[in-house]
Parts: structure tokens; C-alpha cells; sequence
């Protein structure tokens, strides 16, 4: 099977789901890794078909939500400096950092500029040479191989006013901090685009040593209803791809390549799992020039957080969003209070948006 339409066959769920049915022996908790994976498992009511025995929770594969309070007051202060116009992707817009968010600023005379690629915030530093164009790279292994092309090009074609502030982070380290501190789960369904760059090796630790059950998964939802038959089924614990369409044991060495020629590894924090070691991608020395927290020296007070909101705990897969006080009440898609309500990969937005589907 190639085509989206028959990962939707509804003949084909309804059998992949009995499959599943006949196969549990016991109760089974997973952890769907990736936003776009949450989303689709309440677009399609996946959880209305799969046996009470599987509970799914949901992880910190959303970009937006896992990027600190701190990173969006550097972009802030960034953005209220002299001639600088700040390009970024939309969902950044209404997070909420310490004590602003970039839409207020905006609103309130910054240059914010929301742009759908690098290649969009290079057009714009060409045509404003005069401006700083400074874009936020937030994401995974899956985006970071255009934010480092976009830096080989600048450095290439002598573009200096062009720079990037680096968020960048890496899925599996993220993950092992999670095991490692006694993540109640039996397995992980794995981002199926991340892994696409990354291949499984990185993985591998999670099945050897937290023998935490792994499938690289796909998003449609016979996709991941295929990942969960393979995770019942898995013993030893391994990584294995259901994603075979876009994912590869090695990934893609190119884009890898391409990574580590810009970025070299960090530790970073995560907002809700905190610091952890080598998980982040921070700007080489060799294009300290591009680089914004170079360029720039942000300096912000020590962030805040709002204590009510518990996107950490959402994000460690510890509770449920329906288990937060704020949900649909103070917290909405309207009056997001979390980055887990303001990104459209998290989970918050996934349960406001899909409430009446909630099972349990
Ligand atoms: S419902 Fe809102 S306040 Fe509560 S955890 Fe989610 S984003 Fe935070």
C-alpha cells in the first residue's frame, strides 16, 4: 500500500483492530511520541476502537510545547531590539513566554513576521539589508536539516544579516531521560518523520537497556493501529519500522550530515522534562556569525512559569490534559494559557479540539 486513502480504508481498520483485540492477553500503555500521531488518534477515535486494555499517552514530540518559557523571552527581547525583524513559524506566535507572548509584541509595533520556510526569512533578509533578519529554529531532527541549509547559504552568499536563534532539539535523548526516571510505559510509538532522518539506532538504548518495546509509525490511522499489533507482538524489546514507506534503518545520512556540518550537540531544556544532556543543537563556532544568541547576547531575567498550568506533567505523559484544573475552562484553544494548548501538534489542543471524542 502506497497511498493515504488506504491507510483510511475503514475495511482495513476495523480488521486491524480485531487483529488487536485477539492478541491482548493484558493491559498495555504506549506512548504515542509525536504530536502529529496524537492529533490523528483522536481525528480518527482510534480510542473508541482499540480495546480498554490499551491506554495511549501522549509525549513531547510537539516542538512548540517542549520549548521553554526562556527561549521565547530571548526571541522577545530579540525582537525588541533596533532594526531587527524577527521571522518565525506561526505556531510560535501565541506561546506564552515569562511575561508576553510574540503576538502581543507584534501587536504592540515589533517587525514579527510569519514566514513557511527558511527560504522565505532569507528572501526577507536579501530585501532588507539594512535589517537583522533573525529566524527561530524550533524543532526536531525532521526541520533542522533546512535551518542548516539556510545557514550553509547564508555563509555562502555573504548574507550577514541574516541569523538564527537555534531551540533545536533531539528526539532520543528526550526519550531516554523519560525512561530512565521511571516512565510507566511499555513501549514507544516512535515519530515516523523524526526517525526518517535518524534511522533506529539511536533507539536502540530504549529497547536494550529500559527494554522499552519500539515502532517507527506512520500517521494514518491504520498506520498506527499496525504499530500497536507490532508492539503486542515484539519480544525482545527492538525498534522496528511499520513506516517502511518514508522511514529507513539508516534514515537519511545526507540530511545527518548536513545537520552536524552547522550544529554540534548541547545539553538543552525541555519545558516539563527540564535539562537534558545532549539533546539539544546549538550553532558551530564556524557560523558564530549566524548565530542570534551570538550576535545578539539576548539578556532576560530568569523565566516564570504559570504554576497552574501542567504541560510538564502532560508532556511526561503523567496526566491526562482533562486531569489539568485550567482545561476548558480558563485554558482553551481560544485562551490557550499552555504551549500545549497553543501548538496545533499539542496535546491540550488535540483533546479541546476532539473533547467530544475523549474515552475515559
Ligand atoms: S490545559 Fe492549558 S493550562 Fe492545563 S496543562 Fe494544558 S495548556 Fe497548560
Amino acid at each position: 500500500m502506497k497511498y493515504v486513502d488506504e491507510f483510511r480504508d475503514e475495511v482495513l481498520i476495523a480488521k486491524e483492530a480485531a487483529h488487536i483485540r485477539a492478541a491482548v492477553n493484558r493491559k498495555w500503555r504506549f506512548m504515542e511520541v509525536c504530536g502529529t500521531h496524537t492529533m490523528s488518534i483522536f481525528r480518527f477515535a482510534l480510542r473508541q476502537i482499540l480495546p480498554g486494555d490499551i491506554e495511549l499517552v501522549s509525549g513531547p514530540g510537539c516542538p512548540v510545547c517542549v520549548t521553554p518559557n526562556g527561549y521565547l523571552d530571548k526571541a522577545i527581547a530579540i525582537a525588541g531590539m533596533k532594526n531587527v525583524i524577527i521571522a518565525t513559524f506561526g505556531d510560535m506566535l501565541r506561546v506564552p513566554g515569562s511575561h508576553s507572548t510574540l503576538e502581543i509584541q507584534k501587536a504592540d509595533g515589533r517587525d514579527i513576521r510569519t514566514v513557511y520556510s527558511t527560504t522565505d526569512a532569507l528572501e526577507i533578509a536579501e530585501k532588507y539589508p539594512t535589517k537583522e533578519v533573525v529566524f527561530l529554529g524550533v524543532g526536531f531532527e525532521t526541520t533542522v536539516p533546512t535551518v542548516a541549509k539556510s545557514i550553509i547559504i547564508a555563509k555562502k552568499a555573504g548574507l550577514k544579516n541574516y541569523s538564527v536563534l537555534s531551540a533545536h532539539k533531539t528526539m532520543p535523548e528526550a526519550l531516554g531521560s523519560l525512561a530512565g526516571s521511571g516512565l510507566n510505559v511499555d513501549g514507544f510509538i516512535l515519530p515516523g518523520h523524526v526517525s526518517a532522518i535518524t534511522g533506529t539506532s539511536p533507539y536502540r538504548f530504549l529497547a536494550k537497556i529500559y527494554k522499552k518495546r519500539c515502532v517507527v509509525s506512520g500517521f494514518e490511522p491504520l498506520d498506527i493501529l499496525q504499530s500497536i499489533s507490532i508492539l503486542i507482538k515484539q519480544s525482545p524489546a527492538k525498534v522496528e519500522i511499520q513506516y517502511k514507506r518514508i522511514a529507513a534503518p539508516g534514515g537519511n545520512p545526507k540530511a545527518r550530515v548536513c545537520i552536524y556540518k552547522v550544529f554540534e550537540k548541547c545539553d538543552s531544556v525541555w519545558r516539563g522534562i527540564g535539562r537534558v544532556a545532549d539533546s539539544g543543537l546549538k550553532i558551530k563556532k564556524a557560523y558564530a556569525d549566524l548565530d542570534a544568541e551570538v550576535k545578539f547576547h539576548p539578556r532576560v531575567r530568569p523565566p516564570k512559569e504559570d504554576k497552574r498550568c501542567r504541560c510538564g506533567d502532560v508532556l511526561r505523559g503523567l496526566i491526562a490534559p482533562t486531569e489539568c484544573m485550567l482545561f476548558g475552562k480558563a485554558c482553551t484553544s481560544q485562551h490557550p494559557i499552555g504551549a500545549c494548548m497553543v501548538s496545533s501538534e499539542g496535546t491540550c489542543a488535540a483533546y479541546y479540539k476532539y473533547r467530544g471524542n475523549i474515552n475515559g
